[in-house]
């Protein structure tokens, strides 16, 4: 089990931003959630695959633990295939290092210098020659996360460098994802000059501020895996303005407001579900009375309570299969799944189309191409 800091490196795009959040979290219960459990699953994983190529386990040993691992409750086959695809890019870096690398998994780094009572644990360090390259498995699939600019990997490479500058001679920084689950890999590269610079004017002012919990609070994408997203108050109030927006004279709404709202109703709609979902949650499991709100039953509806008992009835009743059963194809990617990607590719590959995806209207800092509609693209819905 890894240990927290205050000002994690995982958390840092959020107290460099608002700074006041590390303390305001410190108050919340800790329970790992499911999703952190999946994740240091697939990190014990990943170690235990690259400890075995690196020779630092025996194949009985490796075998041994693969076998207690599989019986996990975490372990699936897509899981075990997500860790094969990233093992298999940080073995190729660790080639195209050389040698004479030096590697190090699941490294303790210190970056207190510069944060603190900051350390972070990173998964891979490929030192060589002049180089230090971090490498990050990011196991979820729900939000993409980019190398470019990222703190985290940052704030790792600065313990990097407070634990290795001084044994290296290192010039240059390469930061790189691997989010296996998604194809997601991105890498970054900066000098040590400019990763120092950042650390001495960036970062350590703001990680002062965050560790006695002084500064603003400031809302924005970084509130969404705060521990306090749902009771913040700086996140509410910055929600609530759209909803008291002064609509004046005229009468119909302009297309600046219209714009506004569009660009805010993201933001909105994800922090109405956070604060619903922690009333929700007080109220079932900690039976919290809220005045004014109740639980009640939604709708129910029936269901067979064992399906084999009731197609044994029917067919003994006389009933015909093709009345009883309905037969359908599988999903293209169950399909795929079942059968192999090249199967699929060579008995499938002239049926499958792609059509063109739904349109939407998206802030122009999305990172999509804007579209220029034409006569022939048909973009009626299926
Ligand atoms: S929810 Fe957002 S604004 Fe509130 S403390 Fe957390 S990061 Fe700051």
């Amino acid at each position: 089990m890894r240990d927290h800091a205050i000002l994690s490196a995982s958390g840092a795009h959020r107290w460099l931003e608002c700074t006041p959040s590390a303390r305001l979290e410190e108050e919340i219960d800790e329970r790992a959630s499911i999703y952190a459990e999946e994740g240091t699953f697939m990190h014990e994983l990943a170690e235990l695959n690259l400890s075995l190529y690196l020779e630092r386990i025996s194949k009985q040993e490796f075998n041994k633990k693969l076998q207690q691992m599989r019986e996990s409750e975490f372990h699936t086959e897509d899981i075990e295939n997500a860790i094969q695809a990233y093992v298999d890019l940080v073995i190729q870096r660790i080639n195209e290092a050389g040698p004479n690398a030096l590697i190090l998994l699941e490294e303790q780094v210190d970056f207190s210098p510069w944060v603190p009572e900051g350390f972070g644990t990173s998964d891979v360090l490929i030192i060589s020659n002049n180089t230090i390259e971090v490498i990050d498995l990011k196991g979820g699939r729900g939000v993409r996360v980019e190398a470019q600019d990222n703190p985290q990997m940052k704030l790792y490479a600065l313990g990097a460098i407070n634990g290795f500058g001084i044994l290296y001679d290192i010039e240059k920084i390469r930061m790189t994802i691997i989010q296996p689950r998604i194809d997601n890999f991105s890498t970054d590269e900066i000098t040590v000059e400019e990763l120092l610079e950042w650390g001495e004017q960036v970062v350590k002012p703001k990680a002062e501020m965050a560790f006695k919990g002084e500064g603003e609070y400031k809302a924005s994408d970084h509130c969404r895996f705060c521990k306090v997203k749902a009771t913040c108050r700086a996140r509410a109030d910055e929600n609530m303005k759209l909803i008291y927006l002064d609509f004046r004279p005229p009468p119909l709404l302009t297309d600046d407001e219209i714009v506004d709202i569009i660009l805010k109703i993201d933001e909105l709609k994800k922090w109405a579900s956070d604060v619903e979902d922690y009333a929700f949650n007080k109220a079932v499991n900690e039976g919290k009375k809220w005045t004014g709100l109740k639980l009640v039953e939604g709708r129910r509806s029936r269901r067979y309570s064992n399906e084999e008992e009731v197609a044994k009835r029917l067919l003994d009743a006389g009933y015909e299969e093709d009345k009883i059963f309905s037969k359908s194809l599988l999903n293209l990617t169950k399909l795929e799944k079942e059968i192999g990607k090249k199967e699929f590719e060579k008995i499938l590959g002239s049926l499958i189309e792609t059509p063109p995806g739904k349109l939407r209207l998206v802030p122009e800092s999305d990172k999509r191409p804007e579209l220029k509609l034409s006569a022939e693209i048909d973009f009626k819905e299926e």
